[in-house]
């Protein structure tokens, strides 16, 4: 197994480091009820797609 000849430096390894965050989830407004979704996703509390889609239906709303 290929194995490196030099110990990373602390300066490298968190160079490298440096992409790894992890970013905040987006969110949006829903245009029907103005709850916060997942942007691409239909609304969890009134079911509603690109205005009137209505894919699925919630108990109360
Ligand atoms: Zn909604």
């Amino acid at each position: 197994m290929a194995t490196p000849k030099k110990k990373t430096s602390k300066s490298r390894r968190d160079m490298r480091r440096s992409h790894d965050a992890l970013a905040a989830a987006s969110y949006q407004e829903c245009p029907n009820c103005g709850e916060l979704k997942r942007p691409h996703n239909i609304c969890p509390k009134c079911g509603q797609y690109d205005g009137k889609e209505v894919i699925a239906k919630k108990a109360s709303n």
